[in-house]
């Protein structure tokens, strides 16, 4: 590639914006289809919200249920997706979730190949077929694959490189305008199109509050970069979001690990594929704690453990209402949005058993206290008193033993957290057709300006697991391989 230069035009055949799962897919498969390929990512670092998943991926008719004899079709698959989406809204994008399901299967064997290794499948409900397979050790695997064969194929990512505008020549968009490090704006021209990758809006406080309302824009993200700058470019440029309105559920969780050892070690094919074999055939008190060194997601207590006795207090120590059973909002409405679950030995001995899990989490499936006591002892604490609770907590204890009354009757106390109110993903996203180009109000294709991923996701409801992912991906396939078949 020749030297990147300001004010200088920077000519390629097709300019990505967001290094996330959706772009990085759709710059190799651009690329294998003859085209020059840039992509451009805000961050200092690839990988997006893609980088921050549990990890699962569901999709029909794949090599892991063809191994087990399950008969599967994307036919059936399309229709059980109509059970998830049910009262969700009056719009489904149904010629887009067509496109997803054929093509979800080839996009995991695609996956597959370029080293990327997925445990199942899983079954869940409403899909009459196991489906959901889960990447193992973590979805840092897609980053580090998708990285690798971007440096194979030569393809330059540019990261600390935020796009800002977008560049049009009457209608017809031929590039964008970035910032690159410490520079002033660069221009990036694309001979046949600029796709927007750049994730959801999540962390979009205008965005959010457009869309979903002040509470909802109160909530944290997972990801602090989904800050919606894709949806942001195709609105000023004519395109249209669907279902804005639309939110992953609002959730309550715990805050992300601090980075061990172990998460350090690249997720090559081989140390995946041991672990695999391990979770099939080594007891579990030794595989599980091991496993759950390696997630890196931010992982979401059930509200099984309030059932078992618990309580919510905030960062002060004060009671948080359950009531009305919407832990994540009470939570979001304290100052701080941030707090701790309390309890006492008789609980505790309950959430070490099914079906009292504290969370779900990959790799195991399902995690009880014994699992988070061994792997997260940042977020896991434990006193005689809660007296010696409030000091690990860092809360007032004459404040803490107001709030937990009702449960002091123990010579042993537990704390988790902190915990927090998210909002996990947004659902908003431009209208496409099926060729990923971004539509404006009438419907028409913006020429030369194309999106994918949650920036693409076109109305198409995603709820259930590892549909999101699916998206991201066959999304970013399909959409490199129609901008690349463009004559320039
Ligand atoms: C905790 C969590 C768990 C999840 N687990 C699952 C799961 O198991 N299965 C599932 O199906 N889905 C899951 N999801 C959802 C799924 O991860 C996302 O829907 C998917 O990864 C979106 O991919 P993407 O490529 O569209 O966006 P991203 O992966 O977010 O990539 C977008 C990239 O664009 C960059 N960017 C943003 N603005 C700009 C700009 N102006 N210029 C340049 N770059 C920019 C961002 O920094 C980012 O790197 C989960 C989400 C969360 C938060």
């Amino acid at each position: 590639m020749q030297p990147l230069t300001q004010n200088k035009s920077n000519q390629f055949d097709v300019v990505i914006v967001g290094a996330g799962g959706a772009g990085l897919t759709a710059a190799i498969h651009a690329k294998q289809n003859g085209s020059s390929v840039v992509v451009l990512e805000k961050s200092t670092s690839i990988g997006g919200t893609t980088g921050w998943s549990v990890g699962s991926f569901t999709a029909s008719q794949t090599p892991h249920q063809k191994k087990l004899g399950i008969e599967d079709h994307p036919d059936w698959h399309f229709e059980d997706m109509n059970f998830f989406n049910q009262g969700k809204g009056d719009f489904d994008n149904l010629e887009l979730r067509r496109l997803f399901v054929d093509h979800a299967s080839e996009t995991l064997e695609w996956l597959m190949c370029i080293g990327v290794v997925f445990d199942g499948p899983y079954p869940e409900s409403f899909h009459r077929k196991p489906r959901m397979h889960n990447v193992i050790p973590n979805s840092g695997s897609f980053v580090h694959h998708l990285r690798a064969e971007c440096r194979r194929l030569q393809i330059p990512i540019l990261t600390r490189c935020p796009v800002s505008e977008l560049i049009k020549d009457n209608r017809r968009v031929v590039g964008v305008k970035a910032f690159l490090g410490s520079q002033e704006h660069i221009t990036f021209m694309a001979n046949k199109g600029v796709l927007l990758a750049a994730g959801d809006f999540a962390a979009g406080l205008d965005l959010k509050r457009r869309f979903l309302g002040p509470l909802i824009a109160k909530a944290a993200s997972v990801n602090p970069d989904a800050s919606g700058d894709g949806i942001e470019l195709g609105l000023r440029n004519q395109g249209k979001v669907l279902n804005g309105g639309h939110a992953s559920a609002l959730k309550m969780r715990f805050i992300p690990a601090p980075k061990n050892i172990l998460q350090s070690i690249p997720p090559y094919k081989w140390l995946a594929q041991s672990m695999v074999w391990g979770l099939k055939h080594l007891p579990s008190f030794l595989i599980r704690p091991f496993i759950m060194k390696f997630i890196t997601t931010v992982l979401g207590p059930e509200p099984t453990l309030f059932k078992c006795g618990a309580i919510l207090v905030d960062d002060l120590g004060q009671r948080v209402p359950l009531d009305d059973g919407n832990h994540a909002k009470n939570l979001i409405e304290t100052s701080n949005n941030s707090g701790f679950i309390i309890f006492n030995a008789e609980s505790a001995k309950q959430l070490n058993a099914w079906p009292n899990f504290i969370s779900t989490a990959p790799g195991v499936a399902y995690a009880y206290l014994k699992d988070y006591e061994s792997a997260r002892t940042d977020i896991c604490k434990k006193a005689n008193s809660i007296e010696e609770l409030a000091t690990l907590i860092g809360v007032q204890s004459d404040t803490l033993k107001r709030a937990a009354a009702d449960i002091s009757n123990s010579n042993t106390f537990y704390a988790m957290g902190p915990v927090r109110g998210f909002v996990t993903i947004t659902e908003g996203g431009l209208a496409i057709n099926k060729r990923f180009q971004v539509l404006d109000e009438n419907d028409h294709p913006i020429p030369g300006l194309f999106a994918a991923g949650s920036n693409g996701q076109g109305g198409i409801l995603l709820e259930g697991h590892g549909h999101h992912i699916g998206w991201a991906f066959v999304s970013g396939l399909l959409a490199g391989q129609s901008i690349s078949s463009l004559s320039h």
